[in-house]
């Protein structure tokens, strides 16, 4: 008894010197003399999380009649119930959660590529007859290839194209979709006629140096896919003439020849590419013009 006496004396004088135990232990001790004191800090704990579970009883009745679903709601439900008594903090309350959400927005790839289109394509590939049926009448020579898919690169209707109009001959080839062809075939006949005008020479030819490659753009692996990666894109190294040197594609002093007939086809390129970029836009476009196809938000055109 004594022994029992003084431990819970020394019990009591300890509790007061922490302010937390000693608020509560007086309401708990009282009901249950000595078997409570281990129990204590057991029920110490619990109150902690019991603050939250307090609330969820009554946010079910509110929300079985209206949705019974899903257990976000219910949150997202009390929240708004608290603003509404107060209508200042209301606003303040509401405006913050929101906020958060319009994140997703960065989908830039092409729609052809993209969701329910990517989907659509694998079912039904896109009809280039009328495509190669102009590529044709602009006497451009080319023969369909099987459809490409490495892993992310594809292009699901892909032509071999050997020659542009005018007997512009592409020595190397070219993979290219028809839409890619028909602009690239396009834009050689305006070469052909700013040749005749500023050379008095006819272009015989473009030297590529490439079109469908499986690559990054500017070949860097971690950035988004180049649309050579879709065959909607040809690089030009040098144009060949006949009866002349060749005019490779670089920086030139203005007021030659050579360098009024590279700012004139790069200039007119834009007029049937979404994408051209060459010497002067950056270190990766120093030695070739890049045309590609790709699309836009808003019809946007990058013409450098
Ligand atoms: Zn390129």
């Amino acid at each position: 008894m004594m022994l029992a006496g003084g431990t819970l004396a020394v019990g009591l004088a300890l509790l007061p010197a922490t302010p937390a135990r000693a608020v509560e232990a007086p309401a708990s001790a009282v009901p249950t003399p000595p078997p409570l004191p281990p129990e204590r800090p057991e029920a110490l704990k619990p109150p902690v999380a019991e603050p939250a579970s307090p609330p969820p009883p009554s946010r079910p009745a509110e929300l079985k009649p209206v949705v019974p679903e899903p257990i976000r709601e219910p949150v997202k439900d009390v929240i708004r119930d608290k603003p509404s008594e107060t209508a200042k903090d209301s606003p303040k309350e509401t405006a913050k959660p929101e906020i958060p959400s319009p994140p997703p927005s960065p989908p830039e790839r092409p729609p052809e590529l993209s969701g329910s289109a990517a989907l659509a394509l694998k079912v039904t590939p896109p009809d280039d007859t009328a495509c190669r049926t102009r590529l044709k009448r602009l006497g451009v020579d080319f023969e369909p290839l099987p459809p490409i898919a490495e892993g992310q690169c594809t292009a699901p209707l892909p032509l071999k194209v050997t020659r542009l109009a005018d007997g512009v001959t592409l020595p190397q080839g070219a993979t290219l979709t028809c839409r890619t062809a028909e602009a690239l075939a396009r834009w050689a006949t305006e070469v052909q006629v700013e040749a005749e005008r500023t050379l008095k020479h006819p272009l015989t030819g473009l030297e590529l140096g490439g079109s469908y490659v499986c690559r990054g753009q500017n070949h860097d692996v971690d950035a988004k896919l180049s649309e050579h990666a879709f065959a909607n894109a040809a690089d030009i190294m040098a144009f060949t003439f006949g009866g002349r040197a060749s005019i490779a594609v670089k920086a030139l002093p203005e007021g030659s020849d050579d360098a009024q007939f590279l700012r004139t086809v790069r200039m007119k390129a834009c007029g049937f590419f979404r994408t051209v970029l060459g010497p002067g836009s950056n270190a990766a476009h120093a030695n070739h013009l890049h045309f590609d196809e790709r699309e836009r938000s808003g019809g946007h055109r990058l013409c450098e």
